[in-house]
Order: structure tokens, then sequence, then C-alpha cells
């Protein structure tokens, strides 16, 4: 199916790789407006150029507080009006907590749990006021289930599990969806920073997914009726035994 999100205008953070960058493709194909926000600038443009007339690149720090609360009127200067928010962004840090670099961890804690809060607070007023919206969180299935390598990340996912099951009841009565998608491994950069032993043991049971995998449970997510709302979609590799 195509042409679902025709007229919808939807905006990504982390849209320049992996999941966030799947998920933009997947709703242009399902006619949307598509504003990619990544620091990554060359990548964002050239992404952008490839991708046609509807993908609008937005350079933002998300590590900086000041672009991120000032992001609404930039991306509306490029779109006029904002129906899809997607806090995607993040990044992963694992091992043991005992050989943990607390520095970091801050950098993570601050994109994965401080940039997602900050970038839904500042894209609110616009849904507020049209009294109709989607906010979607890319959480991870480390935000229901403790992964025991993978502490601090963990926690970070949490939190953002946290604040979507609580912001949700808090936006309701204004017409706004929110809804979290909880993958397990995916096949992109962020893999790189997997414990070694880790990647090896799952690409020796195949417990690996694409980031299109992802993207169309997204685009399942945002194509319900309105006025029912997909919570939390955990979408796993069924070896995954977590
Ligand atoms: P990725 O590394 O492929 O993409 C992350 C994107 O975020 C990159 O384009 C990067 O430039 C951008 N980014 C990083 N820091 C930024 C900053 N300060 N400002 C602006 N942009 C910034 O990673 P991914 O796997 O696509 O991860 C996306 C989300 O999915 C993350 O929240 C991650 O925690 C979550 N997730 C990933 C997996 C997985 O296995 N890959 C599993 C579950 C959840």
């Amino acid at each position: 199916m195509t042409g679902r999100m025709t007229g919808k205008v939807a905006a990504i953070t982390g849209a320049a790789s992996g999941i966030g960058l799947e998920c933009a493709r997947a709703l242009l194909a399902e006619g949307a407006r598509v504003v990619l926000i990544d620091r990554a600038e060359d990548r964002l443009q050239a992404l952008c150029a490839e991708l046609g007339p509807s993908a609008l690149p937005l350079v933002v720090d998300l590590l900086d507080g000041a672009q991120v609360s000032g992001m609404l009127p930039r991306i509306l200067a490029l779109t006029g009006h904002l129906d899809i928010f997607h806090a995607n962004a993040g990044a992963y840090i694992g091992g043991p907590v005992q050989e943990g670099d607390p520095d970091s961890w801050d950098r993570m804690l601050n994109l994965n749990i401080n940039a997602a809060f900050r970038s839904i607070h500042a894209v609110l007023p616009h849904m507020i006021e049209r009294q109709t919206g989607d906010i979607v969180l890319t959480s991870s299935i480390a935000g229901v289930v403790p992964v025991v390598w993978e502490p601090i990340y963990t926690a970070s996912k949490f939190a953002v599990q946290a604040f979507a099951h609580t912001i949700r009841r808090q936006l309701a009565p204004h017409g706004i969806r929110v809804g979290a998608v909880l993958p397990g491994p995916v096949v992109t950069a962020l893999l790189d920073d997997w414990p070694k032993a880790k990647m090896e043991e799952a690409l020796a049971n195949g417990s690996l997914m694409q980031p299109v995998e992802v993207a169309e449970a997204v685009v399942f997510m945002l194509t319900r009726r309105k006025g029912v709302v997909v919570r939390d979609l955990v979408i796993l590799p069924n070896t995954v035994d977590l």
C-alpha cells in the first residue's frame, strides 16, 4: 500500500542513518513530506538530494539544548505544519558498569533521554494548538527488559518508556497519540559499539534485523485509525530470548 500519508508532515531525529533513515524512506513512500533531522550535515544533504523534494534536511545538534528547543519554527518554515514527530536519535554504550566512563555516559544519556524529552517538548505547542498529532519514540527491547551487558543504555531506554507512558496519558485529551517502538538488535552503525562477542553470537544465530523492519512497524503505528493508539510495539528476531 502507498499514499496513506499524503498531506502529512513528519519530522524524524537521527534520520541520516539506520532506523531513522528507513523510517523517513517508508513515510516518503506513503506520500508524507519528511523533515530529516540530524547533525551529520553532509550526509543529510546528500540523502535528501537522493530522496527527492519531499525530503527536507534540517541540521540540528541534539546535544545543544538551545538548538533543540528552537527546532519548531525551523520545521514549520520548511513545511507549514507538523503531524508526526519521531524522537529516534540515540547512541549506545555497553559493557560492565565498573569499566564504564561516566563522561561518555553523560553524552549518551543527554542524547537518549534529554534530547528526546526536549525535542518532544519543543514541538508540543504546535500539536496542542491543532489538537492533533503523533509522537513516536524509538525505545528498545532494553526499555522493558533489563539487558545485563548494557546497564546505562538499558537505564536510558527505561526512562524513554516511562516518559512515553506518562505523556501518553497527558496528551490523549489533546488528540495526540504517543507510541513507542521497541526493537531488538538492528543492523545499523549503532551496533559498531556492541561488544564483539555479542555481535558474533548474534550473527551466528541469526539474531539481527534490518532497519526497514522497524520502519514497517512505525508505518503500522501511524496508519491506525484516529482514536486507536499502538502503545509499545516490540519487534524482535525470533531467536532472541529476552
Ligand atoms: P545510527 O547510529 O545508525 O543512527 C543514529 C543517528 O543519530 C545518526 O545519523 C547520527 O548522526 C545521529 N545523531 C547522533 N548524535 C546526534 C546529535 N547529537 N544530534 C543530531 N543527530 C545525532 O543508530 P540507529 O541504530 O538507527 O539508532 C536509532 C535509534 O534506535 C536509537 O534511539 C537507538 O537507541 C535505537 N535502537 C537501535 C537498535 C539497534 O540495534 N540498532 C535497537 C533498539 C533501539
